[in-house]
């Protein structure tokens, strides 16, 4: 297990220096998981340096009424960080390479997606029912 980085390069794209923001949101390989993991999870797609913003609290809505409302996007989001916190170390410790289809899967297999995918196909079929 590496102790210290060799490169302060993103292991990722190998294109550009690592700092937090780029680990989680503006690496370009993380973007297209941002934007492809809002559309899958049906969240209209938000830049991830706005989702940056709100996540690490420099940005919230001001009234409770707003912020209790955008609890939904958040978890959302919060799983979408979580698969590419998971992915992202993979790449650094098993020297896997990125794989944008293994952090879709990860993203299709969890409960964020049953919820806010398969609900609503759920309530959709027992609508067409009626
Ligand atoms: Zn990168």
């Amino acid at each position: 297990m590496p102790l210290l980085s060799e490169s302060p390069l993103c292991p990722i794209c190998l294109s550009q220096i690592e700092d937090a923001i780029h680990m989680m949101v503006s690496c370009p390989m993380k973007k297209e998981t941002w934007k492809a993991g809002q559309a899958m999870l049906l969240k209209p797609i938000v830049n991830p340096l706005l989702i940056w913003q709100v996540i690490t609290f420099q940005s919230l809505p001001r009234s409770n009424k707003e912020l209790q409302a955008s609890i939904p996007d958040l978890i959302t989001y919060g799983r979408i960080l979580q698969v590419i916190w998971s992915c992202h170390w993979q790449v650094v410790f098993d020297q896997a390479t990125w794989s944008h289809a293994n952090a879709m899967n990860r993203l299709r297999n969890s409960e964020c997606y049953r919820k806010n995918v398969e609900g609503e196909e759920g309530r959709k079929e027992v609508q067409t029912t009626d």
